[in-house]
């Protein structure tokens, strides 16, 4: 007998037998062990006399209610999770932090409080800020609270599939949708929303399937996490790729669970074995080895192990404990949105808590609406939605962001009025100055004591310097402050770099890489700091001095603007000369340039002739076609990126 059968068979949950079998000297680690038939009679024996119950649940309404306010606040990552009330001592003990550091950073802050003194929610949040967190008041973020334990109910898991490209992604979620389809029409179904759900006999699965890791960060960025398990998909044919190492690095940060699916493992060339060694050296190591990862070999194609997966995905859930209040407003958040031209705007939610109904009052990010109308993944009208149930709503005044949380409020005016104060809130916030998260702010906030590691994603260009660069920042962390590598990878920096350093509260370090034009527009957005570096000594020396708090004033590349080479002459004297068009911005001559190409630096220096037809030109604009040739560099190709740029002390 496994120990989620002996659960079961005792009416406890799994997660909380696993934890009665250690206490008592049994070493299980999940619930798929099977149990020896003598553990199976002492558990079942204990069960039928229960005097420490009657004890326990004597006792528990009380303590639950006095601890309730201390006690469920928590530090999660970045964040704190403030769950009702809290005094100054108990904020000092939940940042591991000695009281009077905390009376310090208050009177820094123009006020004098004694310990037991209640923080004022606003106060509260400025010394979070202060100390480098961000401070969530649970009632906004964690949807269900103050709740009767007994009118939770079970609640499908949320599972994304996640991989490297070809690994399977798409074909495994068809997989797993034709389990459903088989007995009804052939042709499958025509999917409207990036996500759906498999009903088995015990129990439905919801899929987000909104492509790759994007969506998934996209969503933490903005605080919410909807996504409960991580299926991991590996092919077997090609092992652990750059993308699965992302992978595995999303889900990690936001520690969510991961389901390994070794996927192809009808090709003759899968390697099962491989792949399974390549994930221990990423810290998943297989139940069968001795470790806590799951692990299901698959074929998508074939439709072979797909209702291991399931079952597994079902089992992760059950030890989940995954529940919500039904009856109730609804709460949910926005996973896509998008502007209909016939029907208006869109979006596509997640139910987290309560029952959505049609004609329901709704406030979302800056926007507000009634419930026009309720379509379900396969596009039929629904007239109400319960938890973990994704659904397309139309009704809304404008597009909300994914991420955006959703709520069901008493009348429209109500959903008007929040709507209102929201939008000219963000009037306000865009106007007051904008933070970035940057080298100088981190490691002030390392200086205060409440961050212990700087978070960084590097991009590098070729392997060697990423080897280069990890060790010498191991090195460098060595001390009290660590740094600790949240993502690297070799090739352009990207805007899945910049969505996860700004759900980590990391910063972007390039090294001889760089990011497009759209990417830097998001990391602006995002404040994200992304710091481009070509030589090791550089990046260490600024790091090294930022941790003594030396950093000299930033002095800040603004890029000017850049041309597009179209067109390559070979010009007698000259040498070769570009073809090009303005791109973006204008072209100096006497700026410094780069040459980029495929997003790798592959030349700098200077302009040797900028021309407009056959006459000199200072400088082209935008829209603009020029000929330039470049001060000792002709290796220039079609595609390349002339990128010119300035150096400016930043105020
Ligand atoms: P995605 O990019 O991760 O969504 O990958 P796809 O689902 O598009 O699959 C990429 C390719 O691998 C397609 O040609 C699939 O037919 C193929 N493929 C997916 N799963 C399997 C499998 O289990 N066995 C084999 N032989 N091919 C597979």
């Amino acid at each position: 007998m496994r120990v989620f059968e002996l659960a079961k068979e005792l009416g406890v949950k799994t997660k909380d037998l696993i934890t009665e079998l250690n206490e008592n000297g049994v070493p299980i680690k999940n619930h798929m062990e099977v149990l020896d038939a003598d553990t199976i009679e002492i558990i079942r024996d204990s069960y039928k006399i229960t005097p420490a119950e009657t004890e326990v649940s004597l006792e528990q309404p009380e303590k639950t209610k006095e601890s309730s306010a201390e006690s469920k606040s928590e530090v999660v990552g970045n964040e704190i999770l403030l769950d009702g009330k809290i005094t100054v001592k108990e904020f000092a003990d939940l940042m591991g932090l000695p009281g009077p550091k905390i009376l310090g950073e208050l009177i820094k802050m123009g006020k004098m409080l004694p310990l037991t003194e209640i923080l004022e929610p606003d106060v509260a949040e400025q010394l979070a800020e202060r100390l480098g967190y961000n401070l969530v008041a649970v009632e906004e973020e964690k949807v269900v609270h103050d709740v009767d334990e007994s009118k939770l109910k079970v609640r499908p898991p949320v599972v994304t599939v996640m991989g490297h490209v070809d690994h399977g992604k798409t074909t495994l979620l068809d997989a797993i949708r034709a389990t459903q389809v088989a007995e009804r029409e052939a042709g499958g179904i025509t999917q409207h929303i990036g996500a759906s759900w498999v009903d088995l006999p015990e129990g439905r699965i919801v899929f987000l399937d909104t492509p790759g890791h994007e969506a998934f960060t996209k969503l933490r960025a903005r605080g919410a996490q909807v996504t409960d398990i991580v299926i991991l998909i590996v092919a077997a044919d090609d092992g652990v790729m750059p993308q699965t190492i992302e992978a595995i690095n999303h889900a990690r940060e936001a520690a969510v669970p991961i389901i390994v699916a070794i996927n192809k493992i009808d090709k003759a060339n899968a390697d099962v074995d491989k792949v399974k060694k390549d994930l221990v050296s990423h810290n998943l190591v297989p139940e069968e080895w001795g470790g806590q990862t799951q692990i299901v070999s698959i074929s998508a194609k074939k439709k072979e192990g797909i209702k291991a997966l399931l079952e597994m995905i079902l089992f992760q859930a059950e030890v989940m404990d995954l529940k919500t209040i039904y009856d109730a407003p609804a709460k949910g958040i926005v996973i896509e949105s998008r502007l209909d031209k016939g029907k208006g705007p869109m979006a596509s939610i997640l139910i987290k808590e309560g029952t959505l109904h049609v004609s329901d009052s709704v406030i979302t990010g800056l926007h507000y609406g009634k419930v026009r109308a309720m379509l379900d993944w396969q596009g039929r009208q629904i007239q109400l939605a319960k938890p973990s149930t994704p659904v397309e709503i139309l009704g809304l005044s404008g597009v909300p962001k994914a991420g955006d949380l959703i709520e069901v409020v008493e009348n429209d005016k109500i959903a008007k009025d929040e709507a209102l104060r929201r939008q000219q809130e963000q009037q306000e916030k865009i106007l007051a100055k904008r933070t970035k998260i940057t080298f100088d702010e981190l490691f002030s906030q390392i200086q205060t004591g409440s961050v212990k590691e700087l978070k960084v994603v590097v991009k590098v260009d070729v392997q060697g310097s990423l080897e280069a660069i990890e060790e010498s920042l191991e090195k460098l962390g060595a001390g009290s402050v660590k740094i600790k590598i949240i993502h690297s990878g070799i090739g352009a920096i990207t805007d899945n770099d910049v969505m996860l350093a700004s759900a980590s509260n990391a910063v972007v370090i390039g090294f001889n890489v760089r990011p497009n034009n759209s990417t830097r527009n998001l990391a602006d957005r995002e404040h994200i700091e992304i710091r481009l570096y070509r030589v090791i000594y550089d990046l260490i020396n600024d790091i090294k001095d930022a941790m003594e708090g030396l950093l000299e004033p930033e002095i800040e590349e603004v890029i000017v603007g850049q041309a597009e080479i179209r067109e390559i002459f070979s010009v007698p004297k000259v040498g070769t000369v570009a073809g090009c068009f303005v791109i973006t911005g204008k072209i100096v001559r006497s700026n410094s340039i780069r040459l980029i190409r495929d997003s790798v630096v592959v030349w700098e220096g200077k302009i040797q002739t900028l021309k407009r037809f056959k006459d000199d030109a200072k400088e082209v604009q935008q829209g603009f076609e020029c000929g330039i040739s470049l001060e000792g560099y002709q290796d220039l190709k079609i595609g390349d990126i002339i990128e010119n740029y300035t150096l400016q002390a930043v105020t």
